[in-house]
């Protein structure tokens, strides 16, 4: 049974789409569902193409890299693996690829304005603990850290890159 922080991560056997996902994740890179049809990626998983219904879908490897879209910092968790970790950083990346406007091609779906691929994640440390709160921010760039869950599971994490951020960066008020 794959773990992460001394808990049992359940990923029923019937639930194809979401197994697949985070087994692509084992080799250490970001993988997301790629629609043969259209070539758009997409997530969340799903059996068919967001964009053209297609159920060819394969998987494709992205960078890794993105921009905090959004966040929150867990200040009373609910599950008793996160007691240890209160104030852990939650956040929405925003990945690089297939933002905007698109860069045409043979596409048959043209992606639309604002159209991204954007993960939940924490942001942890390099040491794997979770950032300190003060730290994060929408604009902010970050970079993947794959997490190995193991049983041939990976669950893509995030830590803050030593990169310039996104326009002004904003704080939760307080935080
Ligand atoms: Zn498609």
């Amino acid at each position: 049974m794959p773990k992460w922080l001394d808990a049992e991560v359940v990923i029923p056997d019937n639930d194809h789409e979401n197994r697949r996902f985070f087994e692509e994740q084992a080799g250490g890179q970001l993988r997301l569902p790629h629609c043969q049809s259209c070539d758009m990626m997409h997530y969340p998983v799903r059996p068919m193409c967001p964009d053209c219904r297609s159920a060819d879908i394969d998987y494709k490897t992205v960078s890794g890299k993105g921009t905090i879209h959004s966040y929150f910092v867990l200040t009373e968790p609910i599950h008793p693996a996160f007691y240890p970790h209160r104030d852990a950083p939650v956040a929405l990346i925003e990945l690089d690829e297939q933002r905007g406007v698109s860069k045409g091609g043979d596409r048959t779906v043209q992606p639309a304005e604002f159209r991204a691929l954007r993960l939940v994640g924490n942001i942890l440390r390099e040491d794997g603990s979770f950032e300190d709160p003060a730290q994060v921010g929408i604009g902010k760039r970050v970079q993947l850290k794959m997490m190995d869950l193991g049983d041939g599971f990976g669950l893509p994490q995030w830590t803050l890159a030593d990169e310039p951020p996104e326009g002004r960066v904003w704080q939760v008020p307080g935080g």
